[in-house]
């Protein structure tokens, strides 16, 4: 008997069993084969802007990807620099094959963990709760608690040209078996779908027709575990499409599954095939392409920007209108893929299916697209798995503690109707919510959950240590009104001193200017002085956010009983009766999140509510 049966070993499934083991759960991974956990499906890159905020977040709470990413890392790039530091996105490119050996041998470390080479065929469910699952072999395995992680594998089907092939990825087979296990369980399925590039041979590209792009020096790792970057760094390049290439792909888009009329799920809306951007942009005459290296020692490259079902002699051809790519060589078609995906909103915040207890569901299964927006459910899933089966209440991160919790709200309580991805603009308290200070968000809260382990702890307490006296400093560091109109730090010499902080707050970015009144606040890292430069910038700001915080909590704490029955309260409309029975949300602020509910029927359901206090968990 298991406390967790984990189902997939992609990027869900891998953060799921860690967060389980970190918290003690016996975990069993069932998955294809071992040598694909960790897989990129797609790109060979993780985080980028409002990805980079989730992997840090799933680092703080000692979450696996961030240290993987540093481990299999060639090219470091923060982007958004010149942009405020509430948008700036953590990115880096990675070594396909060093990732999935990273993240295999963080599992493979755990004696807790028994991984199971043999798909989950079926779901072992008694008296509205999963009890365990059915592999392909036959066997059942009893548990606590399931997560299903299986991302595209759901009765996915690949479309290449006027060809289509069930699979659940490249060469590897489709899950129909569970899809056919939610249906019987009363789960409406729906179908989306993605795409992915052709790969080409970096042998037959012409570089000296591309523009060059390097890497941050120094890099920027996305844990802060990682102290420093092992592997020798590549450069990207940059092309674009053509006219001619736009000709291409129009002449032959009826012969995509797409253009045809095969394919009935929506796409991901930001990451467009070429079709879709040919088609829908018919002005734009180029696009920009991306020449991304797969690996240190490989010759594949993904051109990041131009993922297409088209024919694969139509892509070949297209290519080679490209320059730098007039000669390139195909190593494999790029193609789409269309998969069954869970209506979300059949979720609590816990990541616990409303209809059978027991059952989670993390990752593109439940309608995101992304390795960073998969980990970030997975490790809340497997977080919640494992307290279920130890009879522990689940937890919710909400939409102030960090991205993760925007992510799970928006799916929850909005559901999905394209691949969802996570953007910064989908937050409301960004200026808290920043990518260099996720940690600091959230590291306390997974120490307290158990989650965090005792380096990562230990490393956490040294900065805040470094925090403290680095404010300490700026404080006590003073200088007269004429010494720093001297030096061009204000306008005119007033008479009235200025502290270290006041400085830095106005002169954010020009830490040797300020170094050069105060050498002694060199003694400050200067990663910990950039970060206070931030707090110091945006002081008044984030007193503001921190009181709208304290009302958005409010709204939260309030609590829904799952069982409300929407039928009963009055002064609502129909619609908003009809969305609030669908969704059941957790709490009065979901309940106002959902599109279609009013502030005057969330004062409805207020006044219904507390005239039920007996329900009301405030
Ligand atoms: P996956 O990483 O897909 O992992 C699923 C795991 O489940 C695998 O280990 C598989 O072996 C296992 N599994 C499946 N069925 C079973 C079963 N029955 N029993 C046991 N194990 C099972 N994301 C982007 O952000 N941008 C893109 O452009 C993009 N393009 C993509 C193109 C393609 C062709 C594909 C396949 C994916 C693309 N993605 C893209 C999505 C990205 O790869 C996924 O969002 C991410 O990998 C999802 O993670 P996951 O853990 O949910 O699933």
């Amino acid at each position: 008997m298991y406390d967790v049966i984990v189902v997939g070993g992609g990027h869900a499934g891998c953060e799921a069993a860690g967060a389980a083991l970190r918290l003690g759960a016996k975990v069993a991974l069932a998955t294809h084969r071992f040598d694909t956990v960790g897989e990129m499906s797609c790109n060979p890159a993780m985080g980028g802007v409002g990805k980079g905020h989730l992997i840090r977040e799933i680092d703080a709470l000692d979450g696996i990807m961030g240290r993987a990413s540093d481990a299999a890392g060639i090219q470091f790039r923060l982007l958004n620099r010149s942009k405020g530091p509430a948008v700036h996105g953590p990115r880096v490119q990675a070594d396909r094959k060093l990732y999935k050996q990273a993240m295999q041998r963080d599992l493979a470390a755990w004696p807790n963990l028994t991984v199971i080479e043999d798909p989950v065929v079926g779901l072992i469910v008694d008296s509205g709760a999963v009890q365990g699952v059915r592999l392909a072999s036959g066997t059942e395995l009893a548990t606590g608690a399931v997560v299903i992680t299986t991302g595209t594998f759901l009765r996915g089907v690949i479309h290449l040209g006027e060809e289509q092939t069930p699979a659940g990825r490249f060469g590897e087979p489709a899950s129909v078996g569970l899809s056919e296990a939610f249906t019987a369980a009363g789960f409406a399925l729906q179908r989306l779908k993605t795409g992915t590039p052709a790969r080409l041979d970096a042998r037959s590209i012409d570089y000296q027709r591309c523009a060059i792009q390097l890497g941050d020096d120094p890099a920027e790792p996305l844990s802060t575990m990682t102290t420093h970057i092992a592997n020798r760094q590549l450069p990207c390049h940059i092309t674009r499409t053509t006219p001619e290439g736009h000709r291409i792909v129009r002449d032959n888009v009826h012969r995509t599954a797409m253009y045809a009329g095969r394919l009935a799920g929506p796409g991901p809306r930001y990451c467009p095939s070429i079709e879709d951007k040919v088609m829908r942009f018919p002005d734009k005459d180029n696009h920009q392409i991306f020449l991304e290296p797969e690996g240190l020692d490989t010759h594949l490259v993904y051109p990041n920007g131009i993922s297409t079902s088209l024919p694969a002699d139509v892509q070949l051809a297209f290519l080679r209108t490209i320059p730098g790519l007039e000669q390139v060589e195909v190593v494999r078609s790029g193609y789409a893929i269309e998969y069954d995906f869970i209506d979300p909103r059949e979720l609590a915040p816990t990541l616990e299916t409303k209809r059978l207890r027991n059952l989670f569901l993390a990752g593109q299964i439940n309608g995101t697209t992304g390795y960073e927006e998969a980990a970030a459910q997975g490790l809340v899933a497997g977080m919640n798995a494992a307290r279920k089966a130890g009879g522990q209440d689940g937890v919710v991160f909400d939409r102030a503690d960090g991205y993760l919790g925007v992510l799970i709200d928006d799916l929850v309580t909005r559901g999905v109707d394209e691949p969802y991805r996570m953007f910064t603009s989908r937050a409301e308290y960004r200026l808290s919510m920043r990518a260099d200070n996720a940690d600091q968000r959230l590291t306390p809260k997974g120490e307290a959950l158990g989650l965090v382990g005792r380096t990562r702890s230990a490393v956490f307490r040294e900065k805040v240590q470094a925090l403290a006296d680095g404010l300490r400093r700026l404080h006590e560091a003073s200088a007269s009104a004429a010494v720093l109109s001297e030096h061009g730090l204000i306008e005119k010499a007033d008479g009235r001193p200025r502290s270290g902080w006041e400085i830095l707050g106005r002169h954010r970015g020009e830490t040797e200017r300020v170094l050069a009144i105060w050498p002694e606040l060199a003694a400050i890292p200067p990663a910990i002085l950039s970060q206070l430069a931030i707090q110091a910038h945006y002081e008044g700001y984030l007193q503001r956010e921190t009181q709208d915080i304290a009302r958005f909590r409010k709204d939260e704490h309030l609590q829904l009983p799952l069982d409300l029955d929407y039928a009963e309260v009055t002064g609502i409309s129909t619609e908003e009766r009809q969305k609030l029975g669908r969704v059941k949300p957790a709490t009065l602020g979901a309940a106002s999140r959902i599109p279609g509910v009013t502030p005057a029927g969330v004062i409805a359901l207020l006044r219904h509510v507390k005239r039920r206090p007996a329900q009301v968990a405030a």
